[in-house]
């Protein structure tokens, strides 16, 4: 990891807007803390992705998914330093009473200003700490509606190359065999079956978080060709949610999927687990 040198190197690349959300009073304070090392480079949500990986540890340090369970409760301790009702604003979340609210593969997850989570259904942390990620840093960019591979997403496949393993290849065999998948997909995570892409039999747009659409395409096997399926995301996912979550997102969705499928139906199985 290339140190910067000095505060100034840090203040540089901050946007100067003395906006608060990283819990110091200015740009300036904020990159002596970092420099200092009492805080992270990624506490500014406005830093570009190229210079947060500049000065990330390696390959995967920083990212919301491998630093898991400690993690998550450092985030939820950094949700209650920020202005929780401006990053719903930020991020076009509700606020009300002490908690943001928005949905999570269309169901409420809420976070209220002391950092504790609540949702009618189970919490795991491959949904959790994505969740907050995107609300200490997303950009809140809405969707535009133009679809790229994770290879296309800033760091992607530098980062996370077995994403094609562990997500679409997973989710691939589960289709082969769960004929209904993408109807459950439709119903239970509130999904919308659009009309076909890229020359795909099926398509599927799921909402693992609000402007971080996903859209699975199948084509089935077809004259002695096997069967395939890619993931797309909108090229504004990278904007609103750290890479390291998107790739938990993906996987998260993959074993879930294995396990709905194993139980086949039954609407219980969307708990998260
Ligand atoms: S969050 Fe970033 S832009 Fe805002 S004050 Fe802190 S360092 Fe400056």
């Amino acid at each position: 990891m290339p140190r910067p040198k000095s505060a100034m190197e840090i203040f540089q690349l901050l946007d100067k807007s003395n906006c608060r959300e990283c819990g110091e009073k200015t740009c300036l304070a904020f990159a002596g803390a970092v420099f200092t090392g009492r805080k992270q480079l990624d506490r500014c949500p406005r830093i570009k992705p190229e210079d947060r990986a500049r000065f990330s540890d390696d390959t995967e340090s920083g990212s919301a998914f491998e630093e898991g369970l400690e993690t998550l409760g450092k985030m939820q301790a950094r949700i209650a330093e920020i202005d929780l009702a401006a990053a719903a604003e930020r991020i076009g979340a509700d606020f009300a009473g002490d908690r943001l609210t928005l949905k999570v593969l269309g169901k409420n997850f809420s976070v209220d200003t002391r950092g504790k989570l609540y949702a009618d259904i189970h919490v795991n942390p491959w949904v959790a700490v994505p969740f907050i990620s995107y609300i200490l840093n997303g950009r809140g960019r809405p969707a535009s509606g133009d679809w790229m591979s994770f290879r296309e997403l800033k760091n992607g496949m530098a980062r996370y190359p077995l994403f094609q393993k562990r997500c679409e290849a997973a989710m691939k065999k589960v289709a082969d065999t769960y004929t209904d998948l993408f109807d459950d997909l439709v119903h239970i995570f509130s999904g919308k079956q659009v009309e076909e892409q890229f020359e795909s039999d099926i398509s599927v747009v799921l909402h693992p978080l609000p402007r971080v659409p996903m859209m699975i395409c199948y084509w089935k096997p077809e004259d002695g060709l096997a069967s395939s399926l890619n993931l797309f995301f909108d090229k504004v996912a990278d904007d609103n949610l750290d890479i390291g979550s998107v790739f938990s997102l993906g996987v998260g969705m993959a074993q879930m999927f294995e396990k709905l499928a194993q139980r086949h139906g039954f609407p219980e199985a969307a708990s998260f687990r």
